[in-house]
């Protein structure tokens, strides 16, 4: 008989305790005893929970002098031993597995930043952490300015992935706002940087609409990486012989160390002074002219101000100019599960309850999904589920596209699930968003490291009484706020 715990959040079993660290302990004959046991455990008996013979609690609940050694080994439990440990008392009884999916390199100088960052994190309502997992939930009524304003500062996004249970097809809306009409992206070979700051370029693409350009191909611990945000700021991460050479003014990467000399500059092409004829222009344009002509392959869109201009223009902008321009697209991925056990979350209850999971749980979920990687019956037992005899839920979609996604296309995502998650009655639907590994921004003008490229994503999970989770890395979430 394989034996696994009861005790809510707790994942022990047998069959994965090879060394056979683990005792598994039945429930006390004593009544008395016994209702002591189940109170602690936080568990009530009745058709939900029934104690029989095989129903055990783990050893991890037991303190070390609540046990004796048999003569032959075994080990026993005191006499009127109770359960005492739990995940809802000391975080340190967690058995989670480390995140395949949050690819996020630990070093020392983050360890500090962890600590400052939970500190921070801690003073916020609505918000739980768990290792480097941020959650921040919001409200239906407070949730459309704070999550709009969230995603649509991460402007350089290159997936989306979407799962949604209960469902076997992408719905049509989400379809279509992934075909990003109105917002072409092209594909520039070699742009030099003095284009750019051209008063033709500045007047009629930096100036009006909405600009996004970065450089496509270099690598952004070795290489130069640059990016023109909507703004008109145009961040350049730069090697320190590019930054030497080109001798312009700016600043240490936050990621500079002793291997990774790096700097960071950036320029306010919108600012009033930044005009032919003014000094900081002049500076700029001898220094991308005379200096360093720096030219890169730069992935770009621009979404015009008025609807009688093409976002093709921008192509046709380049192309003048000599320059190859293509136009590129999305590739898509879709994964249908048709047998598929999905969690029961409380929207209200991030910390799981008996009925519901956790965070955490939900999370762990998604990305096993997302990766193809899910094996319902490892979840036996482990996670609330819906039953399988619920026949909409044993369907679920997941999608993911790839390419330069606008997060003007993000945030259409969003606001369709969450009138699908409603209208269809689901119980949640998520999209992940990952930014591109080689950007030098995350959100807005925060600089993204070769160290944290797993900061550099998000999810959302969208309820049908319109809460929303969601979830970033410790650094990410802190370089947001
Ligand atoms: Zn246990």
């Amino acid at each position: 008989m394989a034996h696994h715990c009861c005790v809510p959040f707790c994942k022990n079993d047998a069959r994965y305790d090879r060394e056979k660290l683990l005792s598994f302990h039945s429930f006390p004959k004593d009544e008395n005893l016994r209702k002591e046991w189940t109170m602690k455990i936080k568990r009530d008996e009745g058709p939900l929970f029934r104690i029989r013979k095989h129903t055990k609690v783990c050893s991890a609940h037991f303190k070390a002098t609540d046990f004796k050694r048999t003569l032959t080994g075994r080990r026993d439990l005191r006499k009127g031993a109770v359960p005492s440990m739990f995940k809802w008392v000391s975080k340190s009884l967690e058995h989670h597995q480390p995140r395949a999916h949050h690819n996020v390199q630990n070093t020392t100088n983050q360890q500090s930043v962890h600590t400052e960052r939970s500190n921070m994190a801690a003073k916020m309502v609505n918000t739980y952490r768990s290792g480097k997992l941020i959650l921040d939930v919001s409200k239906s009524s407070e949730k459309d300015n704070k999550c709009d304003k969230f995603i649509l500062s991460h402007y350089f996004n290159f997936s989306v992935g979407i799962i949604i249970p209960g469902v076997k097809e992408l719905p049509k809306s989400l379809k279509k706002a992934l075909q990003q009409d109105g917002m072409s992206v092209y594909f520039v070979k070699q742009v030099p940087l003095s284009l750019l700051i051209s008063p033709f370029f500045l007047e009629n693409f930096c100036r009006k609409g909405r600009l996004y350009m970065m450089s496509h191909g270099t690598k952004i611990d070795t290489e130069d990486c640059v990016a023109l945000l909507p703004s008109g700021k145009l961040v350049m991460n730069l090697t320190k012989d590019t930054y030497e050479r080109l001798g312009l003014e700016g600043k240490k990467s936050q990621f500079h160390d002793t291997r990774h000399h790096r700097y960071v500059v950036i320029l306010n092409l919108l600012d009033a002074s930044f005009a032919p004829g003014k000094k900081t222009y002049e500076r700029v344009k001898w220094a991308f002219t005379d200096r360093l002509n720096l030219f890169y392959n730069m992935l770009v869109s621009w979404i015009p101000h008025s609807c009688d201009v093409s976002s093709s223009s921008v192509s046709t902008f380049f192309e003048t100019h000599g320059l190859f321009s293509v136009l590129v697209g999305l590739k898509d991925k879709t994964n249908t599960f048709t047998d598929i056990k999905v969690p029961i979350v409380n929207s209200q209850e991030p910390n799981g309850t008996v009925e519901s999971c956790d965070f955490e749980d939900l999370f762990d979920w998604l990305g096993s999904v997302s990766c193809d990687c899910i094996n319902s019956d490892d979840l036996n037992g482990f996670l609330p589920l819906y039953e399988a005899s619920d026949k909409i839920l044993t369907n679920c979609l997941s999608y993911e596209t790839r390419g330069f996604i606008l997060p003007q296309t993000v945030q259409k995502l969003l606001h369709d699930l969450k009138d699908i998650v409603v209208d269809q009655n689901l119980p949640f639907v998520a999209l992940t968003v990952h930014g591109f590994n080689d950007t030098p921004t995350t959100w807005d003008t925060r600089e993204h490291g070769f160290q944290n490229n797993g900061d550099n994503l998000y999810t959302y999970v969208i309820f049908p009484d319109g809460t929303s989770w969601c979830y970033t890395a410790i650094g990410a979430f802190d370089t947001f706020i």
